[in-house]
C-alpha cells in the first residue's frame, strides 16, 4: 500500500521518464522465488537500476530472510555486522550472475568475495529420519557457514550449464530482478506475473484508454 492507501503494482509509474515509481509494501518485500539461495539474495535488493530498494535493512529482516530460504542461524548471529556482510556479497553475486547472463566478465573484486566466502566449510547436508519419512536437517548456521552456502549455491548454479541458461532478467523497467526460468520453453519475461506482469498489463490497458478515449 501506498501513502493514499492505494496498491500500487510493482513498476507502476511507466518506463524510461514516467513519474518515478511508487515504493509499495510488495515492493519492499523479501523475495524467494528468484531461483536459488544465491539469486534469492541477489533479490534483497529491489529496482537497483533506478531507485534502489533495501529489503535487507537490519537483523530482523535478515531472521525472516532466513526463514523464507529454510535456514536458521546460530543463536545472536544475525547481526548488523552479518547484514553488511550479506550485502557485500549480495552485490559480488549480482555481478557474477548478471555477467553470466550477459556474456561479460565480472570484477576481478567480485569473483574474489565469492571464493574467499565459498572456501569456508558449511555442515555437511544431513538427512533425519522420523515417523513421516525422512526429512532434510536444518543445523543451526553461524554467519560465516551461511555465507558460504549463499557462495556455493551460485558457484553451483555457474557451473550447471543447463540451469545457467535459464538466468534471465525480469522486463520490468523498473525491477529487473535476476531470476532463473525453469518453465519448458524458457519464455518467461516476468520476475512474476503477480507482480511485474500485472503491472505490465494495467499499463497495456492504460495505454489503450488513452488511445481511444470514446
Ligand atoms: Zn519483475
Amino acid at each position: 500500500m501506498t501513502e493514499t492507501g492505494t496498491p500500487a503494482p510493482e513498476g507502476a509509474g511507466g518506463a524510461g521518464g514516467g513519474p518515478r515509481p511508487r515504493v509499495s509494501a510488495l515492493t519492499r518485500s523479501l523475495r524467494f522465488d528468484g531461483g536459488g539461495l544465491a539469486l534469492d539474495l541477489v533479490a534483497t535488493l529491489g529496482r537497483r537500476h533506478g531507485d534502489p530498494v533495501e529489503r535487507l535493512d537490519g537483523p530482523g529482516r535478515l531472521g525472516a530472510w532466513c526463514e523464507g530460504v529454510s535456514v536458521r542461524l546460530e543463536e545472536g548471529e544475525a547481526t548488523e555486522a552479518l547484514v553488511a556482510e550479506l550485502r557485500l556479497l549480495r552485490e559480488a553475486a549480482y555481478d557474477v550472475a548478471s555477467a553470466g547472463l550477459r556474456g561479460t566478465v565480472p570484477a576481478l573484486t567480485s569473483v574474489a568475495l565469492v571464493n574467499e566466502c565459498a572456501h569456508h566449510e558449511p555442515p555437511a547436508p544431513r538427512l533425519e529420519s522420523g515417523p513421516e519419512g525422512v526429512v532434510v536437517a536444518r543445523p543451526a548456521l553461524t554467519g560465516r557457514q551461511l555465507r558460504s552456502l549463499v557462495a556455493r549455491d551460485l558457484i553451483a548454479l555457474m557451473a550447471d550449464p543447463v540451469r545457467r541458461a535459464g538466468l534471465r532478467e525480469c522486463a520490468g523497467p523498473h525491477c529487473r530482478m535476476l531470476y532463473l526460468d525453469g518453465t519448458p520453453g524458457r519464455r518467461r519475461v516476468w520476475c512474476s506475473m503477480r507482480r511485474c506482469g500485472n503491472s505490465a498489463k494495467a499499463a497495456r490497458h492504460r495505454g489503450r484508454a488513452a488511445a481511444d478515449p470514446a
